[in-house]
């Protein structure tokens, strides 16, 4: 299997060549296809595999149908949400995303908590189709209402098991109380517990399961 085989955007295969990506990781080669179908996932898999790529490509890809120059919030809103536990994370997947989509006309930008909220605002209200972030700090941001979650069209939950391990369950189900119920889900956990089986039959439709 190779990248190119997938038909992603010409924009996004040259930003794979920029990353020195050739061949996809099997977590790739299986999320990519699935994802790009519209389907939810639940995908088991530990971080080194690869799977920030094998959910960011496809979503990238998918926002892009729709994309558009307009430099306006109002045609900029968030169209995919991915949640991690820890801001670590969170920049991690956001430089991801950011690399990714470099060639493109999509915005993303990365808030967690523990820093000064006046940065992300700006960067917020100035309007961005991805937003990755840490449950609380989002909330706080929706709360001041410097963010909209009304057309969020795909959620991801990365790391889901820590999320729960962090206790942050409660935002996890405010958050998506905020989102339309019409969106595409997935869900990536390292271990599948009892509670992970629990949160991805609460929150994931028809989920096809991956595991690397
Ligand atoms: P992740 O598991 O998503 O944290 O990715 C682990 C590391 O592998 C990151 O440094 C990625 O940049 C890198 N990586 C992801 N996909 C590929 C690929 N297809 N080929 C080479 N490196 C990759």
């Amino acid at each position: 299997v190779r990248f190119s085989d997938f038909g992603l955007s010409s924009d996004i295969q040259r930003a794979l060549t920029a990353q020195g990506y050739v061949h996809p990781t099997p977590i790739q080669a299986q999320a990519i296809p699935v994802v790009l179908k519209g389907r939810d996932v639940m995908g088991a898999a530990q971080t080194g595999t690869g799977k920030t790529a094998g959910f960011s490509l496809p979503i990238i890809q998918l926002l892009l149908a729709h994309a558009n120059s307009s430099m306006s919030p109002a045609r900029h809103p968030v169209r995919a949400l991915i949640l991690t536990p820890t801001r670590e994370l969170a920049v991690q997947v956001a430089e991801n995303v950011q690399a990714y989509s470099q060639f493109t006309p999509l915005r993303a930008c990365v808030v967690f908590g523990g820093m000064d909220m006046k940065p992300q605002t700006e960067t917020l209200r100035r309007g961005v189709e991805i937003v990755i972030a840490t449950p609380g700090r989002l909330l706080d941001h929706v709360e001041q209402k410097n963010i909209s979650l009304a057309q969020v069209q795909m959620l991801v939950m990365d790391e889901a098991d820590r999320m729960l391990d962090m206790g942050f369950l409660p935002d996890l189900q405010r958050i998506i109380n905020l989102l339309p119920k019409q969106r595409q889900n997935l869900m990536f956990s390292a271990t599948f517990s009892p509670e992970i089986k629990k949160l991805a039959n609460s929150f994931l439709t028809d989920p096809v399961t991956i595991e690397v």
